[in-house]
């Protein structure tokens, strides 16, 4: 059995989701402005007014590997991103996951889910479901008989420091050695032999993540979440997939913030976004250089972005745009989505 299609052999893929308008929004009567009218196109209707104040929409369109509408589960956005992925780290690869976009537009919901208990049913996000299929290729004949250990880590990037998420936040150093590894030194891999396991750690790390943090000063939307499945093979490591949390990529609001604080975090996360970016694209042309040493994130993640066999999924999140209902005056959030060729 295998998990590979239905992205086949492409190193990378780049898919956007739209979440459901929430109750707050639907009371303000916000005005849905993105819709998804087929599997690998987004339109957003932007608001525009005339000279003579004539009101009309301007549609702009996005094309993706795969876009998915407010009505789309956890499940069906990792059954086209992340799971093509999980046979790589089978085949002595690495692969990584990304879920980018702003705060509040569901990169969380859709890596961790949901395990707080405020849900009414616990939801699984791409970190669990990846991880049942770890086990469940695991459990078939051909990989069976091989020994292999599975180990989780992880980790959260704030300000370009390192906290393990699943020590207490112990702070975390990165050493790069002469033969140009990049090891985060202390960082606790825990062992796991199911997927019940896992959930476990997933709910010890999202809880220190998000412990004494207040919503409007969440350090957690300012960090990086970087959750790791690790196959070895008597010690020795096979593959490894990261799925990672990104912090929200809120544009110009922080970085012309009279908060210096804030203004130094919005610089650390356009940095470290704008590097993921260059090693990205090194990855997809088959660059000999990556320029993975400009941001603590990229520099982590460095052996996955080398090597022939290393696959990306991007999934970009998004929602509406908060437009006054009105129409016309000054949009508030901007979206950041990039056309993909
Ligand atoms: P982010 O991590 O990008 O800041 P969250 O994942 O925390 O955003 O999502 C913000 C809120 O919206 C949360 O309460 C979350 O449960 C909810 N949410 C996000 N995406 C969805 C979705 N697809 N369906 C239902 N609720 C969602
Ligand atoms: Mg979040």
């Amino acid at each position: 059995i295998s998990l590979s299609d239905p992205i086949e052999e492409h190193r990378i893929c780049v898919c956007v989701r739209k979440r459901p308008l929430n109750k707050q929004e639907i009371n303000k009567k916000e005005c849905d402005v993105i819709t998804v009218p087929s599997k690998c196109v987004l339109l957003v209707h932007e608001p525009k007014q005339k000279v003579d104040l004539t009101k009309y929409l301007e549609t702009q369109t996005f094309r993706f590997d795969f876009s998915f509408d407010e009505c789309a589960s956890n499940e069906m956005v990792y059954r086209f991103t992340a799971r093509p992925l999980v046979q790589t780290i089978f085949e002595g690869g690495k692969a990584t996951c990304f879920a980018y976009g702003q705060t509040g537009s569901g990169k969380t919901h859709t890596m961790g889910g949901d395990f707080s208990g405020r849900a009414q049913n616990a939801s699984k996000g791409i970190y669990a479901f990846a991880s049942q299929d770890v086990f469940f290729l695991l459990s078939q004949p051909r990989y069976r008989s091989q020994d292999l250990e599975v180990y989780v880590t992880f980790f959260e990037i704030y300000n370009g420091k390192v906290f393990d998420l699943l020590n207490k936040k112990a702070k975390l150093r990165v050493l790069e050695d002469g033969k140009q590894q990049v090891q985060v030194v202390g960082l606790q891999e825990k062992q796991v032999s199911c997927a019940e396991d896992v959930i476990r750690m997933i709910e010890m790390g999202s809880a220190c993540r998000t412990s004494g943090q207040t919503f409007a000063n969440a350090s957690s939307s300012r960090s990086h979440a970087c959750f790791q499945i690790i196959l070895r093979q008597r010690g020795k490591l096979v593959g490894k997939f990261s799925l990672v949390d990104l912090a929200g990529n809120e544009r110009g609001a922080d970085t012309s913030s009279a908060d210096r604080q804030t203004r130094m975090e919005g610089a650390e996360i356009n940095k470290s976004l704008l590097a993921l970016k260059e090693c990205i694209r090194a990855l997809g042309q088959n660059k000999s250089h990556t320029p993975f040493r400009e941001s603590k994130l990229t520099q982590v993640l460095r052996d996955s972005f080398i090597g022939t066999n290393s696959r990306t999924c991007m999934v970009s999140v998004c929602f509406v745009i908060p437009y006054p209902h009105n129409g016309g005056g000054e949009t508030q959030n901007q979206m950041e989505i990039e056309e993909t060729e």
